[in-house]
């Protein structure tokens, strides 16, 4: 039988959607499908809804209970294909975000504080000031350990004594920048907020 390429979608997504389907009501209880239970009813009498974590591309299901503008809670959606119900502790964090009476929790960092070594205080500085601060110090940072060989005279062009690391909030675009900021500085300790 001859199958095009339009048949061979179709009926690849009759196979995955069987799939999803399949895979909460298994009673296979060699696979972690088995420890899958059905979303239970929404039964807030207030305003309840779904959403996805804001934090990290794993695009987590969260269920919000909100009255009007009060935050009631937040809980992980048991329905959800890919975290069914389990959320990090960065998404149960979501709910300091905002105060329960809808305003903007007032211990969220919104401006630049800057502790100088040794200081006991926080300053508040500018954001021109901090990205010049930053931009100084890696420039002299880099400059003083650059490596370009190896000791096999590999040439390697890095920095061993800078490392970045990641937030969760980044988007596709930002994280692509970061990537080729790092690349170009020969940056060479990575992380994400996400990992650890
Ligand atoms: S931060 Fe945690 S809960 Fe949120 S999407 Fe990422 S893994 Fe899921």
């Amino acid at each position: 039988m001859e199958l095009s390429r339009r048949d061979f979608l179709k009926a690849s997504g009759v196979g995955m959607g069987g799939l999803l389907i399949y895979r909460p009501f298994s009673t296979d209880t060699a696979t972690p499908s088995s420890e899958f239970r059905p979303a239970p009813q929404l039964h807030k009498r207030i305003g309840e809804t779904s959403t996805i974590c804001a934090y990290c591309a794993g695009g987590c299901g969260v269920l919000v209970a909100a009255d009007k503008d009060k935050l009631i809670s937040i809980e992980g959606w048991a329905d959800h294909p890919i975290n069914r119900g389990g959320l990090c502790t960065k998404a149960q964090s979501l709910f300091q975000i905002r105060t329960v009476d809808g305003k903007d929790n007032p211990r969220r960092v919104t401006r630049v504080l800057y502790r100088a070594p040794g200081a006991a205080n926080w300053e508040e500085k500018t954001w021109d000031w901090a990205l010049d601060e930053i931009a100084k110090r890696i420039k002299k940072t880099r400059d003083a350990s650059f490596v370009q060989k190896d000791s096999a005279g590999i040439t390697v062009n890095r920095t061993e004594a800078i490392g970045h690391l990641g937030g969760s909030a980044l988007d596709n675009e930002e994280c692509y920048l970061l990537a080729k900021m790092n690349n170009a500085l020969g940056i060479v300790y990575k992380d994400h907020q996400a990992r650890i």
